[in-house]
């Protein structure tokens, strides 16, 4: 049995996102010497937010689940010593955290709110759709099962096969198919699969139950902003003697035999290590990759990978007065005939930093086929038919907004940004907003993403296992496993 002792010490991590500190920050604890390298100006990936007329605007951090005492992101922030330092304020008081508004075909439910606690979901549920007790009651069995595997932390420390405990593997579309669920249900139940960018006929029911279980289970928001969460998580790697440099672009990983020998910067200067984890997408490891460093196959079925849409988001600042903080999420969905969700809008109003005024936030899908003609060009250099273009969206989303909120006072357009915008900030391949798409059909080619046939590279961040912080903090836990050995993980990392 390998013990600590004979691990790698020296430690590379390519991206500073949630996923590359939160690995460093474990890694560090554990007595690794690691350095954290980011292309960007500054650490945080899209969890940080960015400041428009003094007011920070989030881009990755929305909202966080399962922060009560006992479940899964507190025990997670609790080992990486943030608890503290990421001050957070609980959402669901008046027994909402996500007003569900729909649109379109179909009249029922009109609303549907998202309460907190597992009692009160199937509550709601059946008085929604009384007629479905006995449906309500097989759709939600499984989402406490999920919850409860979350807090047990039972898919980091199963020894066995981390994925034997993902049973609920068919599709949620097919499952409400079988159960003869209304469209009305079909269309409440969709939400979190569409949220976290995969269609409810192709979403492993596991995965559709552990993200709803996550906001089910406690909801909070930051009581700061993105940029906070970001330099917390910086801070705390630094203070367990990790280092952090901004501004390395990496631009090649050096392999040898298949061997990982270290890292060349866009600058041309090269790093050596044994170790390196490449926190940023698989597509992006690979393109740094030599030649010959891994098996046709492997570049194939990683190169062949479906991701995630892309998202357009706009930030507007109002009159506080008029428009004070929603302490809820709202989602505009529409939907057709059949419950299925065509079009999702996600809306959130917020006290912001500047006295007597609120921020608004609205995100949606990207539409990749509106920034076509934009794709090729380079960063920043996008020209005036960009600008007008996403400007003309923005002044439809806030238009739209109004339908549900009333003509704003006070209103100014902060920002908007497109896919392409995703796209070149953290290098997300096509403005992928969650990364690799987690769907039943892609089940076994993106297995064990944090694995790759070169010895001493690994993967972390949202590909690997889950987006959201909750499953990129987890991918982060199962990549130390993989490097420490499962038995090592089970003794020295303690949750
Ligand atoms: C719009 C949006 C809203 C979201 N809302 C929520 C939410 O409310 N709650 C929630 O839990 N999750 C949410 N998520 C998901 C969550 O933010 C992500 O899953 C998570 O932050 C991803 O972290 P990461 O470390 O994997 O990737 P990233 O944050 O993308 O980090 C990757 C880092 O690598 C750097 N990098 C890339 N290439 C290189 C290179 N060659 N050299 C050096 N550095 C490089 C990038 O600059 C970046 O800093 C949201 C995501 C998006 C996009």
């Amino acid at each position: 049995m390998a013990s600590l002792s004979s691990f790698p010490r020296q430690v590379l991590i390519i991206g500073s996102g949630v996923g590359g500190l939160s690995t460093a920050i474990i890694l560090a604890k554990l007595g690794f010497k690691v350095t954290v390298l980011e292309k960007n100006g500054q650490a945080g990936g899209v969890m940080r937010s960015y400041t428009r007329d003094g007011i920070e605007c989030p881009v990755g951090i929305h909202y966080l689940g399962s922060l009560d005492q006992g479940q899964i992101l507190r025990k997670f922030f609790d080992y990486l010593g943030v608890s503290v330092t990421i001050p957070v304020a609980r959402m669901g008081e008046n027994g909402i955290i996500d007003r569900y508004l729909f649109d379109g075909v179909g009249d029922h439910p009109a609303s549907f709110d998202l309460p907190q606690g597992m009692d009160a979901l199937a509550e709601r549920l059946k008085q929604t759709f009384p007629d479905e007790c006995e449906k309500i009651n097989k759709i939600v069995a499984p989402i406490r099962k999920a919850a409860d595997q979350l807090h047990a932390l039972d898919l980091l420390y199963a020894t066995a096969n981390d994925f034997a405990l993902l049973d609920q593997s068919q599709p949620l579309g097919e499952i409400l198919d079988d159960l003869h669920c209304s469209p009305g249900l079909r269309s409440v139940l969709a939400i979190p699969a569409c949220w976290i960018g995969v269609p409810l006929n192709d979403c492993p029911a596991y995965y559709h139950n552990m993200a709803l279980a996550s906001y089910v289970s406690s909801s909070y928001r930051l009581q700061g902003s993105g940029a906070e969460m970001a330099d917390a998580l910086v801070d705390r790697l630094q203070e367990l003697g990790g280092r952090i440099v901004t501004g390395a672009e990496i631009s090649k990983i050096h392999v040898s035999s298949r061997v990982v020998t270290g890292l060349q910067l866009k600058s041309g200067e090269s790093l050596t290590a044994s170790t390196v984890i490449g926190a940023v997408h698989p597509k992006v490891v690979l393109q740094m990759l030599p030649e010959g460093a891994v098996k046709p196959s492997y570049r194939q079925r990683i190169s062949g990978l479906e991701d995630t849409h892309g998202i357009f988001s706009v930030h507007a600042s109002l009159d506080g007065a008029s428009h004070p903080e929603i302490p809820y999420n709202i989602f505009k969905i529409d939907r057709d005939h059949d419950g299925n969700v065509r079009d999702l809008k996600y809306y959130q109003i917020r006290k912001s930093e500047r006295e007597g005024v609120s921020l608004l936030s609205i995100l949606t899908s990207g539409k990749d086929e509106l920034w076509a003609f934009a794709e090729h060009t380079k960063s920043g250099r996008r020209g005036n038919d960009y600008l007008e273009a996403k400007e003309q969206h923005a002044s439809q989303l806030i238009g739209e907004a109004e339908e549900l909120f009333g003509s704003f006072k006070g209103l100014k357009v902060l920002d908007a940004y497109t896919p392409l915008t995703m796209r070149d900030w953290v290098n997300s391949p096509g403005g992928s907003a969650y990364g690799v798409l987690r769907s039943s059909s892609q089940t076994l080619s993106t297995a064990l993403l944090n694995r790759t046939s070169v010895k001493g590279l690994y993967l972390a961040g949202q590909n690997v296992m889950a987006p959201g912080v909750i499953g990129t903090i987890m991918g982060s836990f199962s990549t130390v496993k993989l490097i420490l050995g499962a038995d090592e993980f089970g003794k020295v990392v303690r949750l």
